[in-house]
């Protein structure tokens, strides 16, 4: 649940109390570790049938994004990625418009297909004005080749936002953003990584794609990626933040049970000392999350600083959170699949994706200093 701040409006906390009760029931019983592809379908319809997907489309409410992906992540980290996903992969068109992706958008609203975002490449990670997939002039439409990687929902995704190189100017001023059906892709290579999440390595092969499937206008597909980032960034730190209330409430369970020397855990100071870290990186992380969602709800075009300032210090947040929780355990937080273990391998990612903790300083210390 949401604590009772400004920030929020009687619908806010209608909206936590709807995702609250779905999350109780399906999050966990439908999230298999072993079984990542299974569990985002699962998930997405269970979601899709309930409700919760509207929010990840058109109009945006960021609080409501956020509210959504902190209680999610805090119940399954399976959960919110599946509903990130359906927010991250339709974002551009939620933002810019694509007739043609209307049909597919309907069917992600409603949890029958899953999005996905193409923007990474293998050496265009951090540098995305490195992207080496090209967007080529063809008549009235555009000839797509090249690879992309990191695609989270590739190889079960209905549809992919793909960012290419259509060369209006050098760089990043030179990308263009599209919206293809899965059937145009190719599926390279499937990715295992230490958390379950389906990921793949796509391929374009000179794919044919109508004009009428591109996101923006010509060489604004930096801005397309940048606007959707903005939105969806701070929303990484709600995750991180529900992963680190996760990482709180069980360290709190731990140190009132376990008794240490004739006395419960809890009572060590330096058991007090670690519990006070992790209340103080969840409280600060709320507060940041919730500002950048806010601000942007009132209607401020651009909140990458204070974005960037959430996802840097949740992400970075949630892994002490999780490491203390960890530590606490003793043998216990090693123990492969226990919750502590499940959590540290849950939050490992945060800090890279979306753009990587040192990426994020860069932006905030840029933003710092044109104030
Ligand atoms: C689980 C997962 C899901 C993902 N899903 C998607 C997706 O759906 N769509 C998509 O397009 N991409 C996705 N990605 C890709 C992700 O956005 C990239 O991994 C990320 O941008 C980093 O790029 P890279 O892996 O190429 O690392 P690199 O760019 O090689 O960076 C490596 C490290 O270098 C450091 N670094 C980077 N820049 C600087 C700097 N300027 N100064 C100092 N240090 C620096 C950082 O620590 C960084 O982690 C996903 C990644 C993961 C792990």
């Amino acid at each position: 649940m949401i604590d009772d701040w400004p920030f929020f409006e009687p619908a806010h906390h209608a909206c936590a109390a709807e995702v609250e009760a779905w999350a109780s029931i399906h999050a966990a019983r439908l999230t298999d570790e072993h079984d990542a592809d299974g569990s985002t379908r699962a998930l997405a319809a269970s979601m899709g049938e309930g409700g919760l997907l509207r929010a990840t489309q058109a109009p945006l409410d960021v609080r409501a994004l956020c509210i959504a992906r902190d209680i999610l992540a805090r119940h399954s980290g399976l959960a919110d990625f599946t509903f990130a996903m359906q927010g991250l992969g339709c974002g551009p068109m939620s933002l810019f418009g694509c007739p043609p992706a209307q049909a597919f958008m309907a069917d992600v609203q409603a949890g029958r297909a899953l999005a996905a975002f193409a923007l990474s490449e293998a050496d265009a990670g951090s540098d995305v004005a490195a992207m080496a997939t090209t967007a080529t002039r063809d008549g009235a439409g555009w000839i797509l080749r090249g690879e992309k990687t990191w695609v989270s929902n590739g190889g079960i995704a209905g549809g992919y936002v793909v960012f290419a190189r259509s060369g209006e100017a050098p760089g990043a001023r030179g990308l263009t953003c599209f919206w293809l059906p899965a059937e145009w892709v190719r599926i390279v290579a499937r990715i295992e990584v230490a958390a379950p999440h389906p990921l793949a390595t796509i391929a374009l092969d000179d794919v044919r794609v109508p004009d009428s499937h591109r996101i923006g206008a010509p060489g604004d597909g930096f801005k397309v990626a940048m606007a959707t980032l903005d939105v969806f960034r701070a929303t990484v730190g709600a995750a991180a933040l529900g992963f680190a209330r996760r990482g709180l409430a069980l360290s709190l369970a731990r140190a009132k049970s376990r008794h240490l020397f004739g006395a419960p855990l809890m009572d060590q100071q330096m058991t007090q000392a670690a519990i006070a870290d992790s209340a103080v990186d969840v409280d600060a992380a709320a507060l940041l999350v919730y500002r950048a969602a806010w601000l942007k709800d009132q209607g401020a075009a651009r909140v990458s600083r204070e974005a960037s300032m959430a996802k840097l210090f949740a992400t970075e947040a949630a892994h002490r959170v999780a490491d203390r929780c960890a530590q606490l355990h003793g043998g216990m937080g090693v123990v492969r699949d226990a919750p502590p273990e499940v959590l540290t391998r849950e939050v490992r990612a945060l800090r890279v994706y979306e753009g990587a903790s040192e990426i994020q300083r860069i932006v905030i210390a840029r933003a710092e200093a044109a104030r």
